[in-house]
């Protein structure tokens, strides 16, 4: 199947992908349009490394290789979200209909003091006109269609391009957010920051009347940026409603300019040898764009990538500075960015070399992964793998944060209280991740 024809668009691990899949199915209509890539499972299954070394091991102090845990964290979510929901409806079936729906809305969704409702489209009622979206990406507008008559989508300008584009939602029920700008929308003042996840992904602060900011993060990832951020900096927020997906301290990988700086050394090193065809494995939107980016500008290269994927960036309001190191034209580059499945097997890697060989006689493929883990297996992410003249990394390359940036959001923000948004199933769970949050 071909998940790109599609329009699936989203990342993320495997339960979302079988959950993207089993939507479309259900609605013939194509609503439900993420963009990813099933292949994750087949990296595990059809590699057999000649050279196990852990990429972790480049970064001193990264201990996250040693969790043993085998669920993602993602899919944790999604079966904690469906059970906690499960479990609510039991207890309020014997109440009125009002009643019941109110009480099925998550705290997380909605914005205290506020009509206002965040991620919430599985939640759509008449008592709230601004529904605000933080990202595109399914378990956030799940629930959205192009029959929406709810009043406005409140939300990025990318995302709203996206969810124009693969859902039709027309553009006068979308109210495009700015940037680093406060405005008012029924007597509130909203900003939205770049939440550093995928391309349009926004952080928005809520600044009511009554003095109590909310400060609700959608997915992101922290980062240096953010701390520079004034009203940050200065704005006293009460209630800090929080992406918790790593929130346990076996959490912790390498920040992603440690990351982007490895690549960077890894291909520097293999410069000598001017015969070394280098492959970045990307998905469609991502955070991943910023890796090749950053490779690059640092190394001066131009970046060949397929003209799918050059319309594709386009669309994500990248500067012409930036656009300049994209090439059409892969004679004139030795980095090329490939879909991630290309770098799934060995085999296909082989494919590639002979495909190549009279250009090239070394294959470097990097596929950044993100932070997986396996069902049962021993986690696969972060690891180097050689087979004669082909090498793969897999780089934990993360959309989220580590439990420590999470720890240094939470004092850099310094809230009245947090709501975790992520594997909360009740207030046992959201105390003890707050409790290690504050610890
Ligand atoms: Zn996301």
């Amino acid at each position: 199947m071909d998940l790109f024809s599609m329009g699936v668009t989203a990342l993320g691990p495997r339960k979302k992908i079988v959950h993207a899949l089993s939507e479309l199915r259900k609605q013939s209509t194509n609503t439900a349009e993420i963009r990813t890539d099933a292949s994750r499972d087949a990296i595990d299954e059809t590699s057999r490394p000649a050279v196990n070394k852990l990429i972790t091991d480049f970064f001193p102090g990264s201990v996250g290789h040693r969790r043993k845990d085998c669920t993602s964290s993602s899919e944790r979510r999604e079966v904690e979200r469906s059970h906690s929901n499960a479990g609510r409806k039991q207890k309020v079936v014997r109440k009125n209909v009002m009643h019941k729906k109110l009480r099925d809305i998550p705290q997380w969704c909605q914005v205290p003091g506020t009509p206002f409702r965040v991620d919430a489209f599985k939640y759509l009622r008449r008592d709230c006109s601004h529904w605000f979206l933080t990202h595109f990406h399914i378990d956030h507008y799940q629930g959205l269609s192009r029959s929406f008559s709810h009043g406005k989508i409140c939300c990025s300008l990318i995302t709203a391009r996206l969810v124009n584009m693969k859902i039709g939602i027309p553009w006068d029920k979308l109210e495009v957010l700015p940037i680093n700008q406060k405005i008012s929308i029924s007597g509130i003042d909203v900003t939205c920051f770049d939440a550093n996840h995928c391309p349009g992904s926004i952080l928005i602060l809520f600044e009511s009347p009554n003095g109590k900011a909310v400060l609700h993060t959608g997915d992101f990832r922290f980062c240096e940026e953010m701390t520079k951020i004034s009203v940050l900096q200065t704005c006293r927020v009460q209630t800090l409603i929080l992406d918790t997906t790593y929130c346990d301290p076996q959490y912790d990988f390498p920040k992603q300019e440690d990351v982007i700086q490895f690549v960077i050394e890894a291909i520097q090193a293999e410069a000598f040898n001017p015969k070394t065809l280098f492959l970045i494995g990307s998905y469609t939107v991502g955070r991943k764009e910023r890796l090749f980016l950053e490779v690059a500008r640092v190394l001066r290269k131009k970046v060949y990538v397929p003209a799918a994927k050059l319309r594709l960036l386009e669309c994500l309001g990248l500067s012409v500075e930036d656009m300049r190191w994209f090439t059409l034209n892969e004679e004139e580059s030795h980095i090329h960015v490939v879909p991630m499945w290309t770098l799934a097997s060995f085999k296909r890697l082989k494919c590639i070399s002979s495909q190549y060989a009279h250009r090239f006689s070394l294959i470097v493929a990097f596929s950044p992964t993100g932070w997986t883990f396996g069902k049962g297996k021993k986690k696969s992410s972060g690891r180097r793998w050689q087979q004669g003249t082909i090498v793969r990394y897999e780089v934990p390359y993360s959309e989220h944060c580590s439990f420590t940036e999470l720890k240094e959001f939470v004092k850099f923000i310094s809230p009245g209280n947090i709501v975790p948004s992520v594997n909360n199933d009740g207030p046992e769970s959201a105390n003890a991740m707050v409790s290690l949050l504050l610890s």
